[in-house]
């Protein structure tokens, strides 16, 4: 069943790095969240069994030490315990009467049908043996950790089923998706549920038309405003929803995690259920020029628009996301044109490895994935602008995939992404370039690619561009979409 592979291979996805180093590494495991798996309806004739639903009460104090207090009822039958969905967190939680760690704990029936445990979660203790912002961290007098490490999955396993929490303290934020007052979310979900935060600084909505990203900044000393910060997410995020044509998701959580006594941006993560979570750790002394100049922040946000992938097509999402966060932080005017060209022309030979060699899909490092995925995206989106006279380009193809539901919180088969991606781009493009480079390599000829720009490079490793009229559209719409979508700016690039 699809949601048993769910969560057999689950695993968030971190995009961090030294920014000198420009290298994008990422938690092994692929992102994956909601499965469309159908509960309860019996076959015809027979009489539908009731369907299991849970309810689950989440308190926590508003300062350390962060003792979580959990009531976790379910009804509906089939529930007769309650395990962890973290591994690391079970020494920590506490369930009555069961005193000794385990990884399920027996509920107590309380009526016909009726399955309830009530139990405590030591996150601060968790995060003192952790220190991971995958299950536990501190920052300063404020906690940040994924749903999964303290809220229990219903024993034995279902899929689908549906789990109502309820935040019950005022200091707590979090991105689950929101229902009412509560949050909701499906059991088999819970692995890659997004980041929860305890004791926050400070929390605000930002304005962004027809979506909702709530930033939450978690304690520690910044050199920079909560005001500069905020107008820095908004406008990436509008960045991202305008690429799109759409908000990637109607409900963002954005964490800001300070960084004592650092510079820059060394990691960002995002996990995907039920709606995108995304945090940036922060150093203390960052600048302004520093926040435009980064990729993180944007490159996490955009990966809430595309699906996510389990056990394939992570080449794909990395590269994607690899692709276009240069494209969008050009068209928001954090960088240059010129800018652009010379980070493909830099770092595009280091996906040849797996175009050319092993096959997108047995990347062996990550950076050979990302940039892998990355050049497939330029292969893909000059072919289709070239084919378009400029007016089609890969990005149509995921305006086409995420107005069909492809977001991050869904998972899609990559045979799928791809039937309509290549619908939206009126050609063959993502399937010929798959099947000449998806399970091994076909030669990639990267000077032929940029000379067919009019991008070169000469020996002192200056770039020279050709502006003859035709490169410099094409150049001009792989950058900034067509002169009706984005900014026209005429004159060469330089
Ligand atoms: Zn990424």
């Amino acid at each position: 069943m699809r949601a048993l592979l769910v969560i057999a291979l689950l695993g968030g996805i971190g995009c961090g790095a030294e920014r000198d180093a420009r290298l994008r590494s990422s938690a092994p495991g692929g992102r994956a969240g909601s499965s469309q798996g159908k509960a309860g309806a019996a076959a015809s004739g027979k009489a539908a069994a009731p369907r299991t639903a849970c309810d689950y009460h989440v308190s926590a104090p508003a300062e350390p030490p962060y003792v979580v207090h959990v009531t976790a009822r379910c009804e509906g039958g089939g529930v007769n315990g309650f395990a962890s969905t973290e591994a690391r967190a079970v020494p920590f939680v506490t369930a009555t009467p069961t005193t000794e760690p385990t990884a399920i704990h027996a509920a107590t029936r309380v009526a016909p049908g009726v399955a309830e445990l009530t139990y405590t979660v030591d996150l601060d203790g968790l995060a003192q043996r952790e220190d991971d912002i995958d299950v536990a961290r501190r920052f300063g007098s404020s906690l940040v950790a994924p749903a999964s490490s303290f809220l229990l999955r219903p024993s034995p396993e279902q899929d689908d089923v549906p789990i109502t929490v309820h935040f019950d303290s005022p200091a707590i934020e979090s991105g689950l998706r929101r229902s009412g007052d509560a949050y909701t979310i499906l059991s088999h979900e819970l692995r890659v549920a997004t980041f929860t935060t305890f004791g926050a600084r400070e929390a605000r909505d930002l304005s962004i038309p027809g979506a909702s990203v709530r930033l939450v900044l978690l304690d520690g000393r910044l050199d920079l405003t909560a005001d500069e910060l905020a107008r820095w997410v908004t406008t990436a995020a509008r960045g991202v929803a305008d690429f799109f044509q759409r908000p990637p998701a109607s409900r963002t959580l954005v964490v800001l995690g300070p960084l004592s006594g650092r510079h820059g941006i060394p990691f960002g993560k995002m996990l995907p259920a039920t709606a995108p979570g995304v945090i940036v750790l922060l150093g203390e002394h960052t600048a302004p020029r520093e926040l435009t100049e980064d990729w993180v922040l944007v490159h996490e946000l955009f990966h809430a628009g595309t699906p996510s992938f389990v056990g394939e097509g992570k080449w794909y999402d990395e590269g994607l996301a690899t692709y276009f966060e240069p494209l969008i932080r050009a068209r928001l005017g954090w960088r240059s044109e010129a800018e652009v060209w010379r980070e493909f022309v830099t770092n595009m030979p280091r996906g040849l490895e797996a175009m050319t060699r092993r096959g997108l899909e047995h990347p062996g490092r990550y950076p050979d994935m990302y940039w892998g995925g990355g050049l497939f995206c330029l292969l893909a989106d000059v072919r289709a602008r070239t084919l378009s006279g400029g007016l089609v380009g890969l990005e149509d193809g995921l305006r086409a995939v995420l107005a069909e539901g492809g977001a991050a919180s869904e998972v899609w088969s990559l045979a799928r992404v791809t039937e309509v991606t290549d619908r939206a781009l009126y050609a063959p493009i993502l399937s010929e370039l798959e099947a000449a480079h998806l399970t091994a390599g076909s030669p990639v000829d990267l000077p032929a690619l940029f000379h067919s720009l009019g991008v070169t490079v000469d020996r002192k490793g200056e770039l020279h561009f050709d502006d003859e009229p035709s490169l410099l559209a094409l150049r001009h719409d792989l950058v900034y979409g067509p002169p009706l979508v984005g900014p026209v700016k005429g004159g060469a690039a330089h």
